[in-house]
């Protein structure tokens, strides 16, 4: 699964070059009420459903009661032994809203009520009296009951499942039939599996080649734990195989998660598809299953929808049935052993490309009929060829399916998912018009598909044990697309330099702080589930797998994992496992390195270490390390109070260089365990300077004493290219926050950014823009913040001559351009439009202005983004409305991405209030894309204020909207809290806390840190920089 990237993609704005070219306005006319000025305001979906459940309540409980005395009745008339027991057959209205014994499968569609929610209806009756009658056993015996426990109980095992669709795309509901062969482990009387938001008509449960069923005495579901409850007669035998069938049926959701719902328009008309997301616990909503990644299965679908769609499952379809009534049938081959939250089906009318790889694989490429005639999927399609044949030459194990098929959706909670032989996009992450991309959207395009591809075997086919090593496979993935892109582009350096800014340094942020957890979290609750995918498991997994594909060498790690998917495909794995056969691949090349040792204090503490190097004055070559844990806010209480900072230590390999004006040593690993050690390095003459942590390649920071932190400077300003680039990009972020945390002065990063002057690579300036950006944001509303602004306009301007403008490169193929330079001029490009370069804005109001009067737009691909948002930023309403009009008209998904963030950048409050209040309307904006309307608002000084004030207002209806994809909500808490900096922002930060109902707890902790931190930074610092700064630009 790949979350949303948080590449940095837009300038900073800042007052100053607001006030400076104030001139550039021609007049303040009023906005015109535009298309957008009328549109409605969100509707909250919890109250739809508040009714519509009240009203089921009632119309269920009557039917149900109806439904009672007429089965009673024929029961006792023809005394029929009742196999089979839906709602009614079982007694009291339980699990059931409409009490039809009717298979409601074949139900032609609109007819029939809709489906209920079983679990938010009333419970009542002598089924209720025998569950609590039941639940005290339980208790005298001290034990939780089966279906209360947080896991599944285990004594039953999943081997095949047969699933029968019907998608009613009219009315938006579908029926089921699941056939379940299930192993009995334990004798037991309940079979107890995952269900929810489901109406279940029947349940049969029946011995395997024996004729005779299995009596079911009741069933319920237990919401608590979203599970469903099949209690019978009499014990399931140990051994034994038996079939469990249930029929129910459902809604295909107007939500982001399980059965889902989408819409696209197409020649004026809106059009429908459904589509799934499962991972990680939705399959329960979509069918009865065992919805944990242990219980592995076999799956056969058949989904039969009207023929004016198809469908598309994990497997080719192997026949297709038509109907007369223009119905369709569509049986699917059945799968390999695969987890439920790999499976995956839509039912659209999308239309397709198609390509081959060398060893036969089938991928095709799904979307929208007006973007695949526009050829706009043929970008990911032809990647995604050559990555199965990458990945299958690295791994050494083929590709498991006949075929892949890649969706391109317009909603989605993900950037994708990489369901087995179906992986589902959001659009902007897949669809590419080359004529209209910049470099960085190929990139993000890239990145994705070649993250959902490493998981076909990182993910599909070896799948993590439980979600607390979720970490494992997102680390792997999100590490591989920089190795993947790499084949793809083998002069892009991304595994070597990119990965540096847009991984390491992203996320060291998020990790020094004392409200972080461990990459391996303990999960219990199925609500816990979505907690773990966050940044720390992504980021800090790859970072972690970096520094051990490093450490071990990188032909060793790779024949590791050649061996770990084929001693492990088709089932699951544990990290544990993982280590083991690292270790083994490690001893056949004669090292011994107890890897588990290692990674376990790397993976289960939180944190990293900060290393500090010492040259000892007394006794040459003798160096002091010592290591302790890195945090921003030294005041912050520790998460795990038992334990305090000092507790915390790594086994960490450290490598070191020592150099002098021109020469660099090769470098050694040390292995640190202790809190302080003493080491002897060669050759310690006066004037050598000390590097630690060689290429970035480990995941931890490395401080200095002052006078080598003097020496590096003095070598980056003489003769920089001495030290690597990866190194360079590692000082400034190194240097910058440990100032920021306190561990170093102030005006050591900014002494060390002077030398960018005369930097030609791209990575360490991309270095320094990340790592100026949340220091702009600490000042950026200061009195004094002209200084700063000054001072780092002064860094750029000589760059800035160099590189110029690119120019139209509308003809140039993307991929031809020269990646590491166009890349490194956009970045002195936007530093320059952000910090208020008079040049820089004029070209910036030139290009839109162009644009506005002669309707082309001849502005550069590659820096579209800084335009749009410099000029929104600086020029006056109506550049806001063209702006907004063209975001309307556009059809390319990466051109309405970067024009609707430039709305955002506005400097005028009505503007952004009224663009904040449209976010929400999804008419309007894309569901996923509101959270970058209120996030990107916040980061514009202007609308600070307004963004968390909006947030705090819509709360509700953001976090009912965005709750479940708990990510997008923690996201959304990090994006309008991370710069409020004030202690008045603060208390209102905690008011805010103490007074909110539930959910993102652990995102609101870590923001107070976040602000806590700021607010300290602001107290003991601020004065300190701004002092340095004053005398710096008086010289
Ligand atoms: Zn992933």
């Amino acid at each position: 699964m790949a979350l949303e990237e948080k590449r940095e993609k837009r300038p900073p704005v800042t007052p100053m070059m607001i006030e400076e070219e104030a001139a550039l306005r021609n007049g303040s006319r009023g906005l015109t009420p535009g298309p957008w000025a009328e549109a409605a305001g969100p509707r909250p979906r919890t109250t739809e459903r508040h009714i519509a459940v009240h009203k089921r309540l009632v119309l269920g409980f009557a039917v149900s009661i109806l439904a009672l005395l007429a089965v009673t009745m024929i029961a006792v008339l023809l005394s029929v032994r009742f196999e089979e027991c839906g709602a009614a057959a079982d007694g009291p209205p339980r699990a059931s809203g409409n009490g039809s014994l009717s298979g409601a499968a074949r139900q032609p569609p609109g007819a029939g009520q809709p489906p209920g929610r079983p679990e938010e209806e009333a419970r009542g009756g002598e089924a209720a009296e025998e569950e609590e009658e039941e639940e005290e056993e339980w208790q005298r015996r001290q034990e939780l009951p089966p279906w209360a426990r947080p896991r599944l109980p285990g004594h039953l095992r999943p081997l095949h499942y047969n699933l029968m669709l019907s998608a009613f795309m009219e009315n938006f509901t579908f029926s089921g039939e699941v056939n379940v062969q299930l192993e009995v482990r334990n004798a037991s009387r309940y079979i107890v599996l995952h269900a929810h938001r489901m109406h279940i008509e029947a349940v049969r449960v029946a011995e395997d080649k024996l004729a005779g069923g299995v009596r079911v005495a009741r069933t319920f579901f237990y919401p608590q734990t979203q599970v469903f409850v099949v209690v019978l007669n009499r014990s399931l035998e140990v051994q034994r195989s038996y079939n469990l069938k249930i029929i129910y049926n459902a809604l295909i959701e107007n939500e982001l998660l399980g059965f889902f719902r989408s819409s696209y328009v197409l020649h004026g008309e809106r059009r429908f598809l459904a589509v799934t997301q499962f991972s990680p616990t939705h399959a329960r909503k979509a069918f009865p299953c065992f919805d944990e990644p242990i219980y592995k299965a076999t799956f056969k679908i058949s989904i039969r929808h009207q023929a004016t769609y198809l469908s598309l499952s994990n497997m080719p379809v192997e026949t297709s049935v038509f109907e007369e009534d223009g119905w369709v049938t569509d049986h699917f081959s059945q799968t390999p052993l695969m987890s439920t939250y790999y499976l995956a089906w839509a039912v659209c009318n999308f239309t397709y490309r198609e390509t081959v790889t060398k060893s036969g694989v089938v991928v095709r490429l799904y979307a929208r009929p007006d973007a695949i005639r526009r050829g706009s999927g043929d970008y990911a399609l032809n990647i995604t060829r050559s990555l199965i044949e990458f990945y299958e030459d690295y791994f050494k194990v083929p590709y498991s399916l006949p075929k892949l098929d890649l969706l391109a959706v317009p909603k989605h909670p993900y950037a994708a998912m990489e369901n087995w032989g179906l992986s589902v996009f959001v659009e902007q992450r897949i669809l590419l018009d080359p004529s209209i991309s910049s470099i960085l959207y190929l990139l993000d395009v890239t990145m994705v598909i070649v993250h959902e591809l490493c998981h076909q075997w990182f993910g599909d086919l070896v799948t993590p044990v439980w979600w607390e090593d979720v970490w494992l496979k997102e680390g792997f993935a999100h590490y591989f697309e920089f190795v993947g892109t790499d084949y793809l582009y083998p002069g892009w350096n991304m595994e070597k330099q990119r990965f540096l800014t847009d991984v390491l340094h992203e996320v060291m942020l998020l990790d020094g702080l004392a409200s972080s957890h461990p990459v391996s979290q303990e999960v219990q609750q199925a609500t816990d589930i979505d907690r773990v995918f966050d940044w720390i498991a992504y980021k800090k997994g790859a970072a972690l797998i970096r520094m051990l594909a490093n450490f071990m060498g990188h032909s060793v790690f790779q024949m590791g994992l050649q061996d770990y998917l084929t001693i492990h495909k088709y089932g699951n794995a544990a990290r544990n496992d993982l280590w083991n056969t690292l270790s083994k691949a490690l001893k056949r090349v004669g090292k011994s390195v107890n890897i588990q040792e290692v990674m376990d204090q790397w993976t289960l503490q939180m944190g990293y270490p900060v290393i500090t190097i010492l040259g000892n004055e007394t006794t040459d070559n003798i160096i002091v390390i010592s290591q302790e844990r890195f945090v921003y806010d030294s005041d912050a209480k520790p998460k795990d109070p038992s334990r305090g900072d000092n507790s915390y230590l790594w086994q960490i390999p450290l490598t070191i260089a020592v150099g002098n004006t021109s020469h660099i040593s090769s470098e050694a690993i040390i292995w640190v365990s202790n809190k302080s050690e003493h080491h002897r390095i060669p050759a310690f003459e006066e004037a050598t300077w000390l590097l630690g942590n060689i290429n970035q390649t480990g995941y931890f920071r490395v401080n200095y004493d002052i006078r080598n932190w003097r020496l590096l400077i003095n070598q980056l300003t003489r003769n920089h290219e001495v030290i690597s680039v990866s190194n360079r990009a590692g000082l400034i972020d190194d240097a910058f926050n440990l100032a920021r945390a306190g561990y170093l002065p102030q005006n050591i990063p900014l002494e060390i950014i002077r030398y960018l002057s005369e930097e030609k690579d791209f990575l360490p300036w991309h270095a320094a823009s990340r790592a100026l950006y949340p220091l702009d944001k600490l000042l950026d509303r200061t009195e004094n913040y002209n200084i700063f602004n000054e001072y780092i306009l002064r860094q750029v301007a000589s760059m800035y001559l160099k590189l110029g403008w690119p120019m139209n490169n509308l003809n140039k193929s993307l991929v031809q351009a020269s990646y590491q330079h166009e890349e490194l001029r956009r970045e002195v490009i936007m530093l320059a439009c952000s910090f208020g370069n008079k040049h820089c804005h004029q070209q910036a109001a030139t290009l839109i202005s162009d644009w506005i009067s002669s309707n082309r737009n001849r502005i550069p691909l590659n820096v579209r983004d800084i335009v749009y948002c410099t000029g929104v930023s600086l020029m006056d309403e109506d550049v806001w409305e063209f702006i907004w009009m063209k975001f309307h008209s556009t059809t390319a998904v990466s051109e309405k991405k970067i024009l609707l963030e430039a709305l955002t950048c506005s400097d005028d409050r009505n503007l952004l209030n009224r663009l904040l209040n449209l976010s929400l309307n999804s008419e309007v904006v894309l569901d996923q894309d509101a959270i970058d309307v209120i996030i990107h608002v916040a980061r514009n000084p202007h609308g600070r204020d307004l963004a968390w004030k909006f947030f705090r207002e819509k709360w509700k209806i953001l976090n009912a909207r965005y709750g479940e994809a708990l990510f997008m909500n923690s996201k959304l808490v990090s994006g309008v809290t991370e710069f409020l900096n004030t202690e008045g922002e603060l208390r209102e930060l905690k008011n805010f806390i103490k007074s909110y109902e539930g959910g993102a707890a652990v995102s609101f902790s870590r923001a107070v840190e976040t602000v806590e931190a700021n607010v300290r930074w602001q107290r003991l610092y601020k004065e300190e920089l701004f002092q340095w700064l004053r005398k710096s630009l008086t010289h």
